[in-house]
């Protein structure tokens, strides 16, 4: 058995910054170092070619009826800047107190290597386990993972014979209290750009015979919500999913109050839809919004000019049932129609991706014909995250999105357990990114009782 916390100073020491072509070598290095780990703890280890970076499959194989685990995560990393903010170098991993700093710490290399660890030590105790274990591990989560879905498509033949995913790259609220992400909101993006004349104008020469593009796009953008902060588009709301009682008892119970986060957020006084607690909107609400807007003179002092052009950027997130494309149409018909007719528009499109929801079983809307082996692993789950960190875990859905967990369901028709396991002071993404190795030798501890529970309790039917 290999020693995780070294083994996680290792991994980190290979800047794997995916964003950007001069860290080819530490993504090389990522790559060869966790394949390796697993090479060695009796993997068979593939490296699959995309057109960008290449994705890991390791695989321990086993009869059909042993049921099948596939772990997701990703050797990728934010950049580290800026520099000059880190304690200590961002790619010289350096343990202070019971945290391990260093890029990648808590996203994803140490959740990842949580899970390696937590394998490795089960199958040696256990070298006869029946269950069968795939890593899929891919280098591009932090940009947006562009070659996955075709991965998935490519493989799908042998993937979707496994029967559930098991990852950790989302966040719990606190070291005693464990989230299982049940689901995430998708997204929609997209630039409308509105042009009135072919350029720049003078006010005083022809102001008072033409529509200024930035009144039409600040009018068309103010007709988007009403005032009671839902989204005025027709149909928007038509596919959102019904909020369980069960649900609205969790999120009660993350122990938050509104006013702390209202004087978190500085803001005077929420813009909330009726019926809905702030926490309940970021999770099972959809939203449209403003990430930038822009059009004529930007700099000092004045200048009378009536601009030819306005833009803005705008963003919804979703949520289960909706789907990108019909939140597209939806949005784009209705700019259209209100629009006034004295200007011109243009609309492009941005990325998107789709929400994703899961219901863990024995509750009151858990799917008929839910897999038991996925309904053994969230059992499996409850019971470890009681045990090991003491409380049992809370089931939420969160406001943030994760595209690959939906195309995972979408291409090999598969379900996720992802149990949270960085923190709010963790920093992802940002300067003095750390791990905290309390949770870590939990995470382990989990991990092994949720595998050792799917092996035993979860023959396939
Ligand atoms: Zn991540």
């Amino acid at each position: 058995m290999f020693d995780p916390i070294s083994a996680l100073k290792d991994f980190i020491r290979h800047p794997s910054v995916s964003a950007d072509p001069a860290f080819r070598e530490g993504m090389h290095g990522a790559r060869d170092f966790i394949a390796g780990l697993l090479g060695r703890i009796g993997f068979a280890v593939e490296i699959v070619p995309t057109p960008l970076h290449p994705v890991i499959l390791a695989e321990r194989t086993g009869p059909a009826e042993w049921p099948h685990v596939i772990i997701y995560g990703h050797y990728d990393v934010q950049p580290a800047d800026p520099l000059n903010l880190w304690t200590t170098p961002a790619f010289l991993p350096e343990v202070r107190g019971d945290r391990l700093y260093g890029r990648g710490a808590a996203d994803n290399k140490g959740p990842l290597l949580t899970h390696v660890a937590a394998v490795a030590r089960l199958l040696e105790r256990r070298p006869d386990l029946p269950l069968r274990i795939t890593f899929m591990i891919e280098g591009e989560e932090e940009i947006g993972s562009p070659s996955f879905p075709g991965f998935l498509a490519a493989h799908a033949e042998r993937l979707r014979k496994a029967d559930f995913v098991l990852l950790s790259d989302t966040g719990s609220p606190r070291e005693d209290q464990i989230v299982i992400t049940c689901g995430l909101r998708g997204l929609v993006l997209f630039d409308l750009e509105v042009t009135g004349a072919r350029t720049d104008l003078h006010s005083g020469l022809h102001g008072g015979v033409l529509r200024n593009p930035i009144q039409a796009l600040a009018e068309l953008c103010a007709s988007l919500h009403d005032a009671d902060g839902r989204v005025n588009v027709p149909g928007f709301y038509d596919d959102v999913l019904d909020v369980h009682a069960w649900e609205r008892e969790q999120l009660a119970r993350f122990g938050q109050s509104a006013e702390e986060y209202r004087a978190f957020l500085g803001i005077p006084a929420f813009y909330t839809a009726k019926g809905f607690t702030p926490f309940e909107a970021t999770r099972f609400l959809p939203t449209l919004e403003f990430n930038g807007i822009g059009g004529g003179y930007q700099g000092e002092g004045t200048k009378t000019v009536i601009p030819s052009k306005a833009f803005a950027k705008i963003s919804c997130r979703l949520v289960a049932n909706q789907t990108p494309e019909k939140i597209r149409a939806l949005l784009y018909e209705t700019i259209a129609q209100r629009m006034p007719k004295d200007v011109t528009f243009r609309l492009v499109d941005q990325h998107s991706g789709q929400p994703y929801v899961v219901v863990p079983p024995d509750r009151s809307n858990t799917p008929a014909g839910q897999s038991p082996v996925l309904a053994s692993a969230f059992r499996a789950a409850d019971a470890a995250i009681t045990e090991v960190f003491g409380r049992a875990p809370l089931y939420l859905r969160e406001g943030g999105s994760v595209p690959i967990i939906a195309d995972i369901k979408r291409v090999l028709g598969l379900d996720s357990v992802m149990m949270g396991l960085f923190l709010p002071e963790d920093n992802l993404h940002a300067p003095d990114e750390s791990f905290n190795l309390n949770v870590m030798r939990k995470g382990m501890a989990a991990s092994e009782r949720i595998l050792e529970g799917v092996a035993v309790g979860g023959r396939r039917s």
